[in-house]
């Protein structure tokens, strides 16, 4: 038996449940789970905000060694270590092979709508978060999402490149693309956040300035690469300190790292002319962005979207955890608490009290 926490319904605490794994299909490789990150994303699942129907085992930033391989599959073996990525990259589909792996079609086939469920339970089916389904001691996932990494890394480390890490160092690398000497705000220094702010580093970004409303995240954004800090209670318009802070001018990315209209559009502000805002924070479902029409032309300031940090995650996955080896990535410091899989509903309550960067799940 597996052991799993599993979302029954929305706006409820996870429960730990004993699942049954179904047979490996074509494709598809067991994991047997060393360690998954708490994400944000996974609290928004249970507030509705994402697409996840339950029951669903939660879950999509984990790492863990490979246990079964199933027919077809000639790249992985048992022992295998493997981050699991929440877009898989299958190379066949119009995306992969455009050089846009991080939006394969097979990820949303997979993902978002809880399809091939692997999880079952008295009979029903569980399906599982993003095509990962982290939040349990085993799961199933197609090989095609599963990222082998070198095996002197723990795992435990190496999980939260699965998601956060990713996507923040990838938003200013891969998606802004941040040239040395230029500038960047960050709106938000949770998980994600203070990985933006490592990327805008490793890119040489002259100035970083970190946004949000606790000290305690600011504290730690400085500690990644924030060379000044905007405490968002005492400055309710962060677009005009960072505009102050960069003489009028306003920076060249201002990333969103929360998901909220409000700002993005605080973000799309800070602007300089010809910048752009990215939008990596997960709006909820319906919700729409409002900005001045004006300035997208007038002043050709740009709203750039922002998925998985717009990775290839069988290139980038492996160099970021090089780079956490040669130290020139802070990934240590990211986890706040490691916790076991009946705290799971602890450290969402944490998470929302801001208390924490990353609970890590150890199994
Ligand atoms: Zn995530
Ligand atoms: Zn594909």
């Amino acid at each position: 038996m597996v052991k799993g926490a599993v979302m029954h319904n929305f706006m409820e605490p996870l429960k730990i449940e004993s699942l049954k794994l179904k047979p490996l299909r074509e494709g598809e490789i067991a994991v047997k789970m060393v360690a998954s990150g708490v994400c944000h994303s996974d609290l928004s699942v249970v507030q509705a905000k994402l697409p996840v129907p339950p029951p669903a085992v939660l879950g999509h930033e984990g790492a863990g060694i490979v246990e079964e391989v199933g027919a077809g599959v000639t790249d992985l073996k048992p022992g295998d270590h493997v981050v699991l990525a929440w877009v898989a990259n299958c190379g066949k589909c119009h995306y992969c092979t455009n050089e846009r792996t991080h939006l394969c079609e097979q990820a949303v086939q997979a993902a978002m709508l809880g399809q091939e469920a692997v999880f079952e339970m008295g009979g029903v089916d569980v399906s599982r978060m993003a095509g990962v389904g982290s939040f349990a001691d085993h799961t199933i996932v197609r090989a095609t999402s599963a990222i082998k990494i070198r095996d002197d890394i723990p795992l435990d480390v190496a999980c939260l490149v699965g998601c956060g890490v990713m996507t923040g160092v990838g938003a200013a690398v891969n998606t802004a693309k941040v040239r040395p000497g230029q500038t960047v705000a960050v709106f938000g220094c949770g998980g994600v956040g203070l990985n933006v702010i490592q990327g805008a580093a490793l890119c040489g970004a002259a100035r970083i300035i970190a946004v949000d409303l606790a000290p305690v995240k600011l504290k730690l954004a400085q500690q990644f690469g924030a060379t000044d800090v905007v405490n968002a209670k005492d400055n309710p318009d962060a677009s005009s300190a960072i505009k102050d802070l960069t003489g009028g001018l306003g920076v060249d990315y201002a990333f969103e790292v929360v998901g909220t209209g409000a700002l993005i559009q605080q973000a799309y502000l800070s602007v300089k002319r010809g910048g752009a805002a990215v939008c990596v924070g997960v709006m909820p479902m319906g919700q729409s962005v409002e900005i001045p029409g004006m300035m997208l032309s007038l002043e050709e300031k740009s709203l750039l979207g922002c998925l998985y940090g717009s990775a290839n995650v069988r290139r980038d996955m492996p160099l970021l955890l090089d780079l956490y080896m040669q130290k020139r990535l802070k990934i240590d410091e990211l986890v706040s608490k490691k916790i076991k899989l009946e705290d799971v509903n602890a450290a969402f309550e944490a998470m929302e009290k801001g208390e924490v960067a990353r609970s890590v799940i150890v199994y």
